[in-house]
């Protein structure tokens, strides 16, 4: 039986459907990039477990993906399988003392939106950004002044054996977008937060304030993945890309934003290709300029 085939079989058993030759456009916030060869919209450990060790004993390639909202995958797509952690594995459980334990699958939005209606805070600065539990996690993502390492005690993940562990935040190596699953095959499956109580109308205001912040400053309307760029020490740098006069500059469909300066947009039909290279061109720009290195963000998908 070919290695697909076994796949299938096992996605069966565990109710998560394969599609094979899938665009991975559709996952995405940014709209590009090619198909991949499989993917599944996984809703078990276990299945997810049993999918990784038969990838593995056939020597296939396999990635992740959550909300794909800060992933940039190639025009040629990606060869091997996709599991994505998603709305089929987003299970919340508030949990005593101000403990909430997420599946990863779940959206940021949603868990805020929950902790909300139990008068626990900890998650305002965060609710905006569109990425699953899981996402965020690896990438210790963060807004106003906040972040994942503020709020994260534990999480259980599935090492590159597909054996499933668990880790305290502090294990975690959390720092400014980046976690000690950055860049590794470990699959984070759950993750446990630790929030307090607050009051319900003063959690709320805040959260909406920062969500006005971004309906105000960032290019919503548009598909992308967010800030393109990391932020350089000392800078920021949708400023310094404001300062080289970048804004508006395409490659394609790929622009600029004219709105906020460090997000690049896809204002059609942009293709990877276009992305990398105006990316390349703002990069070499504002070096010359400024003399900042500027390092892409989002995660390039080959
Ligand atoms: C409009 C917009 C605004 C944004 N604002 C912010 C912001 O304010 N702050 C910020 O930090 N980011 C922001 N982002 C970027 C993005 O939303 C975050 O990085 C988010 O945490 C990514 O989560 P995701 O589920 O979409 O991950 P994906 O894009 O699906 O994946 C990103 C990386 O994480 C890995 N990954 C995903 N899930 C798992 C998992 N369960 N286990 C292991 N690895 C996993 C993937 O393999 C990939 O390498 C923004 C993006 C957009 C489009």
């Amino acid at each position: 039986m070919e290695w697909i085939d076994q796949l299938e079989t096992v996605c069966r058993k565990y109710n998560c459907p394969l599609h094979r030759d899938e665009p991975l456009r559709k996952y995405t916030t940014f709209r590009i990039g090619g198909g991949c060869t499989a993917l599944v919209d996984i809703s078990s450990v276990e299945g997810l477990q049993k999918l990784v060790q038969l990838c593995n004993q056939n020597q296939v390639r396999w990635t992740v993906l959550g909300n794909g909202s800060n992933v940039l995958v190639s025009d040629e797509g990606y060869d091997g399988v996709v599991f994505i952690v998603g709305r089929q594995f987003s299970g919340v459980e508030i949990l005593d003392g101000g403990l909430v334990r997420c599946q990863a699958g779940a959206l940021l939005m949603s868990v805020a939106k929950m902790v909300l209606e139990e008068s626990l805070s900890g998650m305002e600065c965060l609710a905006g950004i569109p990425g699953t539990i899981g996402g965020a996690l690896y990438m210790n993502a963060g807004a106003y002044g906040g972040e994942m390492a503020d709020v994260v005690v534990s999480a259980e993940y599935l090492d590159e054996d597909g054996l499933l562990k668990t880790i305290s935040g502090e294990e975690m190596e959390l720092s400014y977008r980046h976690s000690m699953f950055s860049g590794t095959k470990r699959i984070i499956t759950s993750v446990t937060m630790q929030l307090h109580s607050g009051k319900y109308d003063a959690i709320k205001t805040e959260m909406e304030g920062y969500l006005n912040q971004r309906r105000a400053k960032q290019p919503l309307e548009l598909p992308s993945a967010g800030s393109t760029f990391k932020r350089p020490a000392g800078s920021y740098a949708s400023f310094l890309i404001d300062q080289c006069g970048l804004k508006g500059a395409s490659v394609g469909d790929a622009q600029v934003s004219t709105k906020h300066a460090g997000f690049v947009v896809n204002t059609g039909k942009a293709t990877c290709r276009d992305v990398l290279e105006l990316c390349d061109y703002v990069i070499e720009t504002v070096k010359e300029k400024t003399g900042y290195q500027l390092e892409l963000e989002p995660v390039v998908l080959r």
